[in-house]
């Protein structure tokens, strides 16, 4: 770049890396496959799990897209776009962050086939908007109402969601559960049905079985009370809710007090008892019989606590103390001098209750009926873990379900009529185009054919039976995993919320011919940028080798 035949401007920095035309984009898809390789042996109930091992040594084990995806530390630029396709999926539907991902990969893949051949990537761009228009809107045809307060429906999105984690085997009592929490918080507001999956508490605990797990009408502490002699059980309980700490403020800066006679030291320890003694009393005065702290709570102050009868648990988390508020209609106040009746909550029976090797504080019959919690048990961490993954997917599924109404047909059924109707709805758009409608049918196919394959199916015969049977009008035949051959999922219960599959697609195209669009790449130094020669070693850092 010369200007006027002189001095050379330089735009970049030293240290830039720039690729430009071709070499970007067969870079950036490079990247965006490498990732979706990385989960697609994980799609499916008989999928495989991964395990993520972090810079501490900490072991993850997982079947989840978007928590693989989380942990491992990606650095090329357009692969950290995947990541971000994983994180919107999760976000609007708390499932199918795998397809979405693998359904990226594959778009990027086909589209680098047509570019080879020479069509232009406005041109690619265009066709897979029209395709994925045309995919919503079979979707949207395919899709079923469900009946209102329809539980066996949501209870099969929900074994759905969760046949690919390791809660597998108990998916029937979770199934349960989460239907049963989530039809509880949902609400009508006008004609709309909401669920705010935020009136679901979920807590975990190690010890105990799977069959273990059950939902409670209120809010589940990790604590137990701090004072034996306090009561276990508390019926019609007045809480308070507090933000400061029941102790004498220690001085902030370093006092020293000079005691010249015991005398001396015995009134001031009277002064600091009887302090504490004055905040117990104003607690006692408002009604509380049961107090929440946020802080801590001095000995001295337990004791005399314990004297009035009062149930309390110190360092209660901040969320807890928010979830608590909401579900008992207690304030949470910072300054007991202001304590009074009308900042207490009310709940039906406070107790505490030993649960495996701990104490946990149950907080039942509250006054908002919305709030309800899980109480996840299962044998070690990492299943109690894997078990929480498990029922967030459900929990969201079915929350989909119930404000959307509307379902469609899993185990590739939905992608393969999807494909079906591209093929058809190519020719009639015509020109170059029409070669990247195509190429949105074979990719969106991945979908059935990665299920057969992670089941250990031959994937081309698996394709040639779905085809002729979608062919034959059967619009809901899909890979059925467990028996190895095409069934009607509807019929097998493989059902997902409508809205997955809708956003699975949308995310999936729209990133796609975002990364197609690009054809320079910048990068400053340090920037992960996009050398050149392919795909950097270092493009999926954090990965240990092997993993794949
Ligand atoms: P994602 O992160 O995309 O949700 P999953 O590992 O949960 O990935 O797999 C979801 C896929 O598995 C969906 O296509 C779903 O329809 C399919 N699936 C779930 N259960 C079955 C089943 N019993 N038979 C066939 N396919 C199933
Ligand atoms: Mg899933």
């Amino acid at each position: 770049m010369m200007a006027g035949g002189q001095q050379p401007i330089i735009v970049l920095k030293e240290g830039t890396k720039r690729e430009k035309g071709k070499g970007a984009q067969s870079n950036n898809i490079m990247a965006a496959r490498a990732i979706s390789d990385a989960v697609k042996s994980t799609l499916g109930p008989k999928g495989m799990d991964k395990m993520l091992v972090d810079g501490m040594g900490d072991v993850v084990v997982t079947n989840d897209g978007a928590t693989i995806l989380k942990e491992i530390d990606v650095e090329h630029p357009s692969a950290k776009m995947i990541v971000e396709v994983a994180k919107s999926q999760d976000e609007e539907c708390g499932d199918g962050t795998t397809s979405a991902v693998v359904l990226t990969g594959e778009l990027l893949k086909y589209a680098g086939e047509l570019l080879e051949q020479n069509i232009h990537p406005t041109v690619i761009c265009g066709g897979y908007k029209l395709a994925s228009q045309k995919a919503i809107e079979t979707l949207d045809k395919l899709a079923i109402n469900i009946k209102q307060g329809d539980k066996k429906t949501l209870r099969n999105i929900a074994m759905t969601s969760m046949a690919s984690k390791s809660a597998s085997a108990e998916k029937d009592i979770l199934a349960d559960v989460v239907v049963e929490a989530v039809t509880k918080v949902a609400e009508k507001v006008g004609k709309k049905t909401l669920v705010d999956l935020d009136n679901i508490q979920i807590q975990k605990k190690q010890g105990g079985g799977i069959q273990n797990t059950e939902i409670i009408d209120g809010i589940i502490l990790d604590k137990e009370r701090v004072h034996e002699g306090m009561p276990k059980n508390v019926k019609n309980a007045k809480i308070a809710l507090i933000n400061a700490a029941l102790e004498v403020k220690k001085t902030e800066v370093d006092a020293r007090i000079q005691i010249q006679d015991p005398t001396q030291l015995q009134a001031f320890l009277d002064e600091e008892e009887g302090m504490l003694k004055k905040m117990v009393a104003k607690i006692k005065k408002s009604g509380a019989n049961v107090v929440i702290c946020q802080k801590g709570i001095d000995d001295i102050a337990q004791h005399y606590l314990a004297k009035e009868g009062i149930f309390a648990v110190r360092r209660a988390k901040k969320s807890d103390m928010e979830k608590l508020s909401k579900a008992t209609g207690a304030k949470v106040i910072a300054n007991l001098d202001g304590l009074t009746n009308k900042d207490l909550g009310t709940a039906g029976q406070i107790e505490e209750q030993k649960i495996g090797e701990d104490k946990m504080t149950f907080i039942t019959g509250c006054k908002n009926p919305k709030a309800v919690s899980i109480l996840i048990r299962g044998t070690t961490e990492h299943v109690v873990d894997e078990l929480e993954r498990g029922l967030h997917d459900a929990l969201s599924v079915v929350k989909v379900a119930i404000e959307d109404g509307k379902m469609t047909a899993g185990g590739g059924a939905a992608a393969t009529a999807i494909a079906m109707a591209l093929r058809d709805y190519a020719p009639t758009v015509g020109g170059r185009e029409q070669m990247a409608i195509e190429a949105f049918a074979n990719a969106i196919e991945i979908i059935p054919k990665t299920l057969s394959e992670n089941a250990g199916l031959d994937p081309i015969d698996m394709m040639l039976e779905i085809r002729s049977a979608h062919k034959k009008g059967k619009k809901y035949a899909g890979i059925n995993v467990i028996a190895g051959k095409v069934d009607d999922m509807f019929k097998h219960n493989v059902i997902e919320p409508l809205r997955v599959s809708r956003q699975e697609i949308e995310a999936s195209s729209e990133a796609a011919t975002m990364i197609l669009r690009i054809d320079d790449i910048i990068a400053s130094k340090g920037g992960g940028g996009a050398p050149a020669g392919g795909m950097p070693p270092g493009a999926m850092g954090g990965m240990p080798p092997g993993m794949m």
